[in-house]
């Protein structure tokens, strides 16, 4: 679908493991708002790399549950179980520049630790698992400093902190981070606001997105719900689907995550507008 031009276009890009919860609707509004209130466009992005985590029907449920919030996708959604081939062009070129070694390490090899670069050299006799990217630039540590609108200057030694990581998974599967930067290079997306959760992914992503030779988003963290136990909200610590029955509650809850004030709801509608320039206010002073 051919969208008008505009400087702006962001996205949700869900895991569809079950339905939205309240933390996932948090990051749902959060992206939506950003997106309506710098005159954008908002896509989602259907996350089922990771098969085996994929819920049948939960996708379908999740597009549902936007549309009862009013969060309406500006085109129809991206499935990233059809976007294999882009991956696999992204793993040759990222080859083809040297920066990709088969790893044949085990979890238990690996042992919990940040991955020492074992297989750089060669498989030692292993049989093949993982392909992993090289986290070296001109021979030294990969350092990345980005910005957070929200987290302020943020800096990460990707080779000391996180090493080599995995693009093919052992299982055959696309990870995550090769899927995620192909996917935001081909949408075009300018600004990726999503959960502090996934704030320690950024900097890996910068770096491939260099060695990809594609654009640096603007990112925008937010805060999370936070389970009874005080950990983030998951489907382990007792996150249950929301109760759309009242989706104006729903919204006014996750609205209040992102810190902004109450308020007055004629409608559905105008409470979606009014958001829009409170977020304004709160996020983009
Ligand atoms: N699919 C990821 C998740 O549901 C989010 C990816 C992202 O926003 O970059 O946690």
């Amino acid at each position: 679908m051919r969208l008008p031009p505009t400087r702006y276009v962001g996205r949700f890009a869900p895991t569809p493991s079950g339905p939205l919860h309240a933390g996932s609707l948090v990051a749902a509004l959060a992206s939506w708002l950003d997106a309506r209130a710098q005159g954008g466009h908002w896509l989602v992005r259907i996350e089922d790399v990771d098969t085996p985590r994929c819920v049948p029907g939960a996708a379908a449920r999740i597009l549902q549950q936007l549309a009862t919030c009013g969060l309406l996708p500006d085109a129809p959604p991206l499935w990233q179980h059809r976007r294999s081939a882009a991956y696999a062009s992204a793993l040759l070129t990222l080859q083809a520049r040297g920066l990709v070694y088969p790893c044949g390490c085990t979890r238990k090899d690996i042992g919990g630790h940040t991955y020492a670069g074992t297989c750089r050299d060669g498989l030692h006799g292993k049989a093949v698992r993982a392909m992993r990217l090289l986290t070296l630039r001109d021979g030294a540590d990969v350092t990345v400093d980005w910005s957070d609108r929200r987290l302020g200057a943020q800096q990460q030694n990707v080779t000391q902190d996180v090493g080599d990581f995995v693009l093919k998974r052992a299982d055959g599967l696309w990870a995550y981070q090769l899927a995620v930067v192909v996917d935001d290079a081909f949408q075009g997306i300018t600004d990726i606001v999503r959960g502090e959760d996934l704030a320690d992914n950024t900097a890996r992503q910068i770096w491939l997105q260099e060695q990809l030779g594609g654009p640096r988003p603007r990112y925008w963290h937010g805060p999370l719900v936070l389970a009874a136990d005080g950990h983030k909200l998951s489907k382990q610590n007792g996150a249950t689907a929301l109760d759309l029955a009242q989706p104006l509650r729903a919204l006014q809850a996750a609205a209040r995550v992102l810190e902004l004030p109450a308020l007055p709801a004629h409608s559905h509608d105008d409470w979606l507008a009014q958001a829009v320039l409170a977020w304004r206010a709160r996020w983009m002073a």
